[in-house]
């Protein structure tokens, strides 16, 4: 088959204003990015903010390989398969990040017969909103910096400063690195990191705002420092908020574009799922809520990850019931996490399946606990075989698991329309009974505690002692009752990322601990995940070109 590239440039799109036509949005109600692209203003949000609510549809996945599992091709796929039906249905995804997509997994627009275009500019800066929050987040630091060097009335302790830089590149370098070098007019001398955009607390505001109010509360609570008496010094004391708010003025509105289908789709947001939340905007699903029938929303990397923090972190603070959960699998995976090599995964191998297949097993318990109907779908590869399709399908149907084949890579809507169909019946049939996997207002360690134990299964958390300080600090200050948003390595149930399939015995070390008061949850970080992530021995960005009529070619 040809590649994802090429599928999608070989497609002829619609104006954007006929796809908005489709959910009854005025060419008023646009503001266009050329033909294609356009945001969503807040008019259209006052004009429908009152209607009633469409179904919520998650897609999560079990434990990936470093490839990616298809849960965007899915989502994709799904909702084109629900406009075959006749069925009104947005897809609301994350934007891209420039790390990935020139680093291992490539981008992220999904895949075959099932992608949103124009893929390449959806992966290549888009309508800028990365770039809007690399800036709010630099422009904070700057400030930060700036006054230090100029006097530091706020009293900063340049050892107990915060607040990192970002950018939207895998750049190892800029890990660790030190500021301020030269002279006294160059500034303070100090230790400073990077973070990759998408860990940024500044990304994880504008996808949990409600809108430009509630972003400026949310920025003015950012956390930069702490003064030489321990308390703590915020982006509102920097005087920061205002020229923040501005840089974000148009990245906050969600953008609208369309799949290869030409049905709608809209992409708001992109925080990573194992360093940050993981979710797209909150304003781009209730949005897309209220424009449809059905939202379709992916979580990112496995459910242990994405699928928990979407419950607990997203759905929470914004109010959100989830009607359905589709939980993707791959045949590949599931033998990847039963042992079998990258290279061999092409290979029909039956023991290595069943081996994998606890892992898959561990994610449907796991997504039982939060109480929304499951539908758990095998994403075909042509690589699979026979024997091992049913092996899985009977393998859910003897756990009463609703299951879908889906061919939607390779056949766009039309290979989706099962699972639509399945996921259509579940939602009449069953009720979702959606719960939170704990108590808001139990401490830190208890909740950090019910995660590692109940979604990992781990049999204990170990804390380092920077760890259990920062904990006793942060509830100190007044912040105990939010959620966690844990970061860990997304292979692996554990924080290891070598322990596939469904591990036991294992205790889940938490590293380093600090508050996203902005954003409203803490972080707790395990293992040795890194918030800036680095490039492979091979780049993907070697393969990427673009021709002498500006065509782009390599990404994929
Ligand atoms: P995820 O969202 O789970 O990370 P994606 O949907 O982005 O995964 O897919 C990752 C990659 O795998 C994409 O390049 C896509 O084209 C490819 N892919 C997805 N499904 C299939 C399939 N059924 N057959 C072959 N390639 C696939
Ligand atoms: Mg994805």
């Amino acid at each position: 088959m040809k590649n994802d590239i090429t599928i999608a440039q070989e497609a002829t799109l619609h104006h954007i204003k006929e796809v908005a036509k489709t959910l009854d949005i005025r060419e008023d109600d646009l503001e266009f990015y050329g033909k294609y692209k356009a945001k969503l203003s807040d008019e259209l949000w006052e004009q429908v903010k009152d209607r009633k609510d469409g179904k919520l549809i998650l897609v999560t996945a079990i434990n990936p390989t470093p490839a990616g599992e298809g849960k965007t091709t899915i989502s994709v796929g799904l909702s084109q398969a629900f406009g075959k039906l006749n069925q009104k249905a947005i897809v609301a995804l994350r934007e891209p990040s420039l790390g990935p997509c020139f680093g291992i997994k490539g981008g992220a627009s999904g895949g075959g017969y099932s992608q949103v275009v124009p893929m390449e500019d959806l992966n290549l800066h888009f309508t800028g909103d990365f770039h809007a929050i690399t800036s709010a987040n630099n422009l904070l630091a700057a400030m930060m910096d700036n006054h230090i060097h100029q006097g530091n009335d706020l009293n900063i302790d340049t050892n107990s400063i915060v607040w990192k830089r970002c950018l939207d590149m895998n750049d190892r370098v800029l890990r660790n690195t030190v500021v301020g070098l030269g002279r006294k007019v160059d500034g303070v001398v100090r230790e400073d990191h990077f973070v990759i955009t998408v860990a940024s607390e500044i990304m994880a505001i504008l996808c949990l705002a409600d809108n430009m109010k509630d972003l400026k509360i949310r920025l003015s609570k950012i956390i930069v420092a702490y003064n030489y008496d321990g308390e703590p010094v915020t982006a509102g004391q920097l005087n920061a908020v205002g020229a923040m708010a501005a840089l974000l003025k148009d990245a906050i509105k969600p953008n609208l574009v369309q799949t290869l289908e030409h049905t709608p789709a809209i992409i708001h947001g992109g925080p990573f799922a194992n360093i940050a939340h993981g979710c797209n905007s909150v304003r781009a699903t209730k949005m897309g809520l209220k424009l449809a029938d059905y939202v379709i929303t992916e979580a990112g990397f496995g459910a242990d990850l994405g699928a928990e923090k979407f419950f607990d972190i997203k759905c929470r603070k914004a109010g959100l019931k989830p009607d359905a959960v589709v939980l993707v699998a791959t045949i590949r995976a599931l033998k990847y996490n039963g042992g079998v090599a990258k290279a061999d995964l092409s290979n029909e191998n039956l023991d290595a399946l069943r081996l994998g297949t606890a892992n898959l097993e561990k994610h449907i318990e796991n997504l039982q606990k939060f109480k929304v109907p499951i539908v758990v779908t095998l994403n075909r590869f042509v690589t699979d075989t026979d024997a091992e399709l049913e092996y899985v399908k009977e393998f859910c149907e003897n756990r009463g698991c609703d299951f879908a084949l889906s061919e939607v890579w390779e056949k766009g809507g039309d290979g989706g329309v099962e699972l639509a169909k399945k996921v259509i019946e579940t939602i009449q049939t069953k009720e979702s009974e959606f719960t939170y996997l704990y108590d808001e207002t139990l401490p830190l360690k208890d909740k950090i505690e019910k995660i590692a134990t109940e979604i990992y299964g781990a049999k204990a958390v170990a804390y380092d002692v920077a760890a259990l300080k920062a904990i006793d600090k942060i509830e100190e200050i007044g912040f105990k009752e939010l959620p966690i948003c844990m970061a860990k390595n997304q292979y692996s149930l554990s924080d290891d990322p070598s322990k596939l399939g469904r591990p036991t015995d294992f205790v889940i070390h938490i590293r380093e601990v600090y508050v996203s008061a902005g954003a409203g949850f803490v972080v707790a970080i395990t293992g040795t995940v890194m918030t800036m992530p680095g490039l492979p021995k091979k780049p993907a960005a070697e393969n990427v070109d673009v021709s002498d009529e500006s065509v782009i070619t390599g990404l994929f």
